[in-house]
């Protein structure tokens, strides 16, 4: 499957050098406490510019899927919640996607876009 390069920027640029290691960055404000997926300069909860990065465990659960069947290579998108609380949009790889359920544990792997950037994606 070919993944499209990420656009890189100021907010995420610690995001995706982060990734090209195997580590999956958050972003935690210094104000309000929240955790935030994707990568931004502000708070989405209380717009405060004081955001920390935080790493996550990589691990969390599939809250919902659906799996593209009508291309070459079948795949799957899907939100992962990971234990951090944070939902993020992604997609399963390296598994069975017939035998995906919504409430699986899951892990973040890294696979590598176009141009070479590492995306976070998630296995059973
Ligand atoms: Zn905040």
């Amino acid at each position: 499957m070919k993944i499209p390069a990420p656009p890189i920027n100021p907010e995420n640029r610690a995001f995706f050098d982060a990734a090209r290691e195997g580590r999956l960055l958050l972003g935690k404000c210094s104000s309000c406490g929240g955790i935030h997926y994707y990568p931004r300069a502000i708070c989405p909860f209380c717009f405060n510019d004081k955001i920390q990065w935080m790493a996550a465990k990589g691990k969390g659960t599939l809250y919902s899927y659906s799996v593209m069947r009508r291309v070459a290579e079948p795949y799957a998108i899907a939100y992962v919640t990971l234990d951090e609380g944070v939902t993020m949009l992604t997609n399963m790889v390296d598994c069975d996607l017939d035998r995906l359920k919504i409430g699986d544990a899951v892990r973040v792997v890294f696979k590598a876009a176009e141009g070479g950037e590492m995306i976070p994606m998630f296995t059973k």
